[in-house]
């Protein structure tokens, strides 16, 4: 493939790195809820998904390339048993994608077996593993989450919550962690808490999952987010919380509420779509336009779109249609094709935006090359005008935990001033959220968010430059 079309087929968005799913839950189907909670997860990686069921006796693993639809069949979930469950869906930012970073990792370690799902970045993962490799400790897959496992393996201490939190010592960034053991299910939630985790109940089995669209998509109530630096044992006894290190100030991951997390999730107390409706509310107090309509480029910009409609009083309309089904297998297109592009994805409605004043609202803008495009579908469409709204913040800064957020030198707001970015796309006018904005939505709790990718506070030190992302047809 060329360049140009490979170019044009990066995502032009941030790219969440996995989701995780666990359950312990005697005479439940657990394999099959695991399969139904990580297809409510998918959204959170797509490039591989695995489920590991704990029988009292030994851990089963399957894992695979591809959706979890592919992976599984219901005859490969017929064969699993037991109480307990862990799941992951994955797309990878350390670690290439192969079969043998798929997770949930299953190993034998000196007292017994130990499977592992994780969601988020360490970000001393080098210096880890130099030490462990220098020690004698052989690593099967390039994955950062291998590396917590042989710590755990090398602390051999009284209890896994031990080993867990000697690891959580060492273990620097992000990490929402479920480990199976042949009889009991942990949750770990790093000190900042940048990823999220949520418990919940469903009869007398308890449930961890991601994001609580998990936990009511296998009719699981929900409890309570995990907290920061908490670590939750759940066994035939029930379930016990340890505290594993004292939480630190909050650094959850906005982005989470801006793009990555599915609208109908709760996390960390704040619903999905409710942001999302307020930071499009916000972005029509800080950006009036006089506009015919509001469109949203979909779903994501969806919430925001009606909320700056709300706000303003500009009807809401759709203008661009979504096909749902461009999937990872799609036949890309040739470069004698390029034309075609974003268009795979999102076509406008002519009979919509003829003549019309357009307010566009996405969720944000990261290489550029899309909006660039989107904007020219609407003015092809007969789009009179169009100001494109962004509720977020400018991406100035990589992600180091957990989140694909291209290099700082793809992202457009890191090179090049507001003004020369809307001539770059070609908008009548251009308006991203206002970081104060942004935060007054989760007042009083405007502090307990890690603003990373849009200021460069760092909440946790970052050792070296990102290396380069990976990107898929997004
Ligand atoms: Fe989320 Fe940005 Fe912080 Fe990464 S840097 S955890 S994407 S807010």
């Amino acid at each position: 493939m060329s360049n140009e079309v490979a170019n044009l087929l990066l995502p032009d968005k941030p790219v969440e790195e996995c989701g995780v799913f666990g359950i312990y839950g005697a005479g439940l189907d657990v394999a099959r809820l695991t399969y139904y909670g990580l297809h409510a997860l998918q959204h959170r990686g797509q490039e591989s998904a695995g489920i590991a069921v704990a029988d009292g006796r030994q851990i089963q693993l399957h894992k695979g390339m591809g959706l979890v639809t592919e992976v599984f069949t219901g005859q490969q979930l017929e064969q699993f048993c037991g109480p307990a469950a862990i799941g992951h869906v994955r797309y990878s930012t350390t670690g290439a994608s192969q079969p043998l970073n798929a997770q949930p990792l299953v190993f034998r370690y000196a007292k017994g077996m130990l499977g592992l799902a994780h969601n988020g970045n360490i970000t001393n993962i080098t210096e880890l593993r130099a030490q462990l490799a220098a020690t004698g400790s052989v690593f099967q897959s390039s994955t950062d989450s291998e590396v917590v496992v042989n710590l755990i393996a090398r602390y051999n201490a009284n209890s896994l919550e031990e080993a867990l939190m000697k690891c959580m010592i060492d273990v620097k960034g992000a990490y929402s962690l479920l480990i199976l053991t042949e009889n009991a299910l942990y949750a770990a939630r790093d000190p900042h808490g940048f990823r999220p985790l949520c418990l919940g109940r469903l009869g007398d089995a308890y449930v961890v999952a991601s994001e609580s669209c998990a936990l009511t998509t296998v009719g699981a109530a929900f409890l309570r987010d995990i907290e920061p630096g908490e670590i939750i044992r759940i066994d035939q006894s029930g379930l016990t919380v340890t505290r594993g290190l004292t939480a630190q100030q909050p650094a959850h991951c906005i982005f989470e509420y801006i793009y990555f997390a599915r609208p109908d999730s709760t996390l960390d107390g704040f619903n999905v779509n409710l942001v999302r409706r307020e930071m499009g509310r916000q972005l029509a107090r800080e950006y009036p336009v006089a506009a015919d309509i509001v469109i949203a480029v979909p779903d994501s910009g969806t919430a925001a779109a009606r909320g700056y409609a709300e706000e303003s009083g500009i009807p809401f309309e759709e203008g661009l249609m979504k096909n749902r089904y461009v999937g990872r297998t799609f036949i890309q297109p040739t470069q004698a094709m390029r034309e075609i592009g974003v268009k795979l994805k999102l076509n406008p409605i002519r009979e919509v935006l003829q003549d019309k004043r357009v307010v566009m609202v996405d969720d944000s803008i990261v290489r550029g090359t899309t909006s660039q495009k989107l904007v020219a579908m609407l003015r092809q469409a007969g789009a009179r005008e169009v100001h494109l709204c962004i509720s977020s913040p400018p991406v100035r800064r990589s992600c180091y935990y957990g989140i694909d957020t291209s290099d700082e030198q793809e992202l457009i707001a890191a090179k090049l001033p507001l003004e020369e970015i809307r001539r770059n796309i070609d908008a009548d006018g251009l308006h991203y959220l206002s970081l104060e904005g942004l935060l007054d939505i989760f007042a009083p709790r405007q502090n307990h968010f890690c603003t990373a990718c849009f200021n460069g506070h760092y909440p946790v030190e970052v050792a070296k430059p990102k290396e380069s992302g990976k990107y898929s047809l997004e």
